[in-house]
């Protein structure tokens, strides 16, 4: 993996170099790039950044941290509106040919 020119400062998820909420434009076409052939491995990638960050956040003050819905479209609003058809994409599978928002589904009914 190359090296990102515009990385997180975490524990406040801000970008090293232009200071923006992280992931800044810079930090998203990088991403967008290095995962070109694998949109699936960036939403996983990007799913594990946002659970870290939201920790890491309510961790530094959880009275100011944005809430759910602004974290998640910060992390993965931005890929999923760049991205047409149905969400997550369709070879998203639990090997099964079953989308993974049906598995999901599934886990919490039970
Ligand atoms: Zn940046």
């Amino acid at each position: 993996m190359t090296k990102r020119p515009h990385p997180p400062l975490r524990p406040l998820w801000l970008c090293r170099r232009c200071g923006a909420s992280w992931p800044c434009g810079s930090a998203r076409l990088t991403l967008l790039r290095e995962y070109a052939h694998d949109q699936v491995a960036l939403i996983i990638y990007l799913g594990g950044l946002l659970y870290e960050a939201t920790e890491q956040l309510h961790a530094l003050n959880p009275r100011e941290m944005p809430d759910a819905g602004q974290l998640f479209d910060r992390f993965l609003g931005w890929h999923r509106s760049r991205t047409s058809g149905p969400y997550p994409p369709a070879n998203l599978t639990n090997g099964g040919g079953c989308r993974a928002e049906h598995v999901v589904n599934e886990v919490r009914s039970e």
